[in-house]
């Protein structure tokens, strides 16, 4: 275990001991995204996002929760195992999703020093995609350049080179272990160890291929096109299976992460389908009433602003927001008008307005 621990596991996600399920996820959801090692370079923000990884594995489990309730964070770890297997039992990916951090699994492996014990695909890969809020209108296919290990075209990811093949390791009989007896006094131990001929494949490859050097995988930087649903907001993830990192030994691929960004527009503020722009009008104008152009996400449309219009009203142009992800129609886009006032006027201004006062009965 390590030394990565301390402190009351409530405390350290900030929850009270009677915390709902929920309230330990948001909890959690919301450190992770502030010292997720890919986001904060502080030396000491992934030893935090590790404390608070453990606090969450346990307490979003009943089972370990009323372990650790009763016996303390020592009694979790007698019962349930290392604290790795304790992070590879919990979903993570649920707490992730549409955040832009998908494979979770690096993270662990970064924890852990790398490698899976019993690996079963090969590793996920996660890529960021850049969009302009103006791409966003469309439907949008995106090419990316991904450089990942693929099986090898020339061995069949065999390792072995064409025309000669794969032989079972006869120092383990093909399952990659042996086991070894020791002796100490009158106890005897049985020690699995990774077998040191085939290096735990299970196979020896006699003629390497030339492509590969026996690995079965080469690196390649793959073309993938994806397509991006019109609407589509910032930090939504799509997973495209079986797109990620080759698995070794024949093991099927991982999965490929697109995190969606978004950064925010100069001109529109966003809120879900919604747009929101500002627009000014002068004090006579604002009274009077005027027309103004107004930049939509599908170029300048046509803006009445009628005659009384007040500082900060707000005005509607129908359809002119995102579509929506339901694809059911679109939002709008909201005009916030400012009214400034004139600081210079000709004589013949004043006197108009002068005029006006006289007049009374100003509402
Ligand atoms: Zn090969
Ligand atoms: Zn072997």
């Amino acid at each position: 275990m390590s030394s990565a621990s301390s402190g009351n596991f409530y405390d350290v996600l900030g929850v009270p001991k009677g915390a709902s399920k929920e309230d330990i996820k948001s909890a959690y959801r919301k450190l992770a995204l502030q010292y997720h090692p890919d986001r904060n370079k502080d030396p000491q923000a992934e030893e935090r996002f590790k404390q608070i990884s453990e606090a969450y594995a346990v307490l979003s489990d009943d089972d370990k929760r009323k372990q650790y309730d009763t016996y303390g964070r020592e009694g979790v770890y007698q019962r349930y195992g290392s604290e790795e297997d304790i992070f590879r039992g919990t979903d993570f990916s649920d707490v992730f999703r549409g955040t832009g951090f998908g494979g979770f699994d690096d993270i662990l492996n970064q924890m852990f020093g790398g490698g899976r014990r019993n690996p079963t695909h090969g590793n996920d890969i996660t890529v960021r995609i850049p969009l302009r809020l103006e791409e966003v209108v469309n439907d949008v296919t995106k090419e990316m350049e991904i450089p990942r290990s693929e099986s090898c075209p020339t061995c069949g990811g065999s390792g072995a080179a064409p025309g000669t093949s794969v032989k079972t390791c006869n120092q383990c009989g093909g399952s990659g272990q042996v086991q070894k007896v020791q002796s100490a006094g009158f106890a005897r131990f049985i020690r699995v160890e990774t077998c040191s001929r085939c290096g735990g494949r299970g196979s020896i490859i006699e003629s390497p291929c030339r492509d590969c050097r026996g690995r079965g995988l080469i690196r390649r930087t793959r073309k993938i096109s994806i397509k991006i649903p019109a609407g589509v907001e910032d930090g939504h993830v799509f997973r495209m299976k079986g797109e990620g990192e080759a698995g070794e030994n024949g093991l099927p691929s991982g999965d490929l992460y697109v995190a969606v960004e978004i950064p925010e527009h100069p001109v529109f503020k966003r809120d879900g389908a919604d747009v929101y722009v500002g627009a000014q009008v002068n004090a006579v104008e604002a009274m009077l009433g005027t027309e103004l152009r107004v930049p939509t996400l599908y170029g300048d449309v046509k803006l009445e602003v009628p005659a009384g219009t007040q500082p900060g009203q707000t005005f509607k142009v129908k359809g002119k927001g995102l579509p929506r992800l339901s694809r059911f129609g679109k939002g709008d886009e909201y005009v916030k008008m400012s009214v400034y006032v004139p600081k210079s006027l000709s004589g013949k201004q004043k006197d108009a307005l002068r005029g006006m006062l006289k007049d009374g009965n100003i509402q």
